[in-house]
């Protein structure tokens, strides 16, 4: 899994989190003792309740990510959430304010906001069509088309290698 200690590593695990395996979209959270251990281990508290908003959150932020919705049906996830300030050493820092078991979906969603305001573009679909993952791209040239080039890079070369071949 990808570090999830940021909320954008975070928010790539819960996109990433329904890989399709051998044609069947599988779920990582459908093993629930596993799920909360890895809310718990990305900040969160681990409980039932916080796992059902992260799952409800999670295909919603998948089709806005896929261009399928409108970001605006975030806008129930965030609502009634506030960010307090506070003074230390003259410098302001920003807390987030919201129902605790709320908390790691609304940073998913805040996430993917940073993610979409300063790097457009950058989060974005596996090229592969057959392949239902997410990649997050920070190199300079902005070239990546894979969820990772081990696999569905060379997958794709591979079935272009042979459709080459067939055509020819
Ligand atoms: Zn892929």
């Amino acid at each position: 899994m990808t570090d999830t200690t940021s909320d954008e590593g975070f928010l790539l695990a819960v996109l990433n989190s329904t890989p399709v395996i051998g044609g069947v979209q599988a779920d990582e959270f459908d093993d629930t003792a596993r799920a909360r251990v890895r809310l718990a281990s990305a900040g969160g508290l681990g409980t039932e309740v916080e796992l059902r908003h992260v799952r409800e959150i999670r295909p919603l932020l998948q089709a806005v990510v896929r261009g399928e919705l409108s970001p605006d049906v975030l806008a129930p996830a965030l609502r009634g959430v506030t960010r307090v300030p506070a003074m230390t050493g003259g410098q302001i820092t920003w807390t987030l304010s919201v129902p605790p078991e709320r908390e790691l979906a609304v940073r998913a969603v805040l996430a993917w906001h940073e993610l979409a305001r300063n790097n457009p573009g950058r989060l974005r679909p596996c090229a592969n069509d057959e392949c239902r993952l997410f990649l997050i791209d920070h190199s300079k040239a902005n070239a990546a088309r894979w969820c990772s080039m081990a696999v569905c890079g060379n997958r794709m070369k591979a079935r272009r290698h042979y459709q080459r071949i067939r055509t020819s």
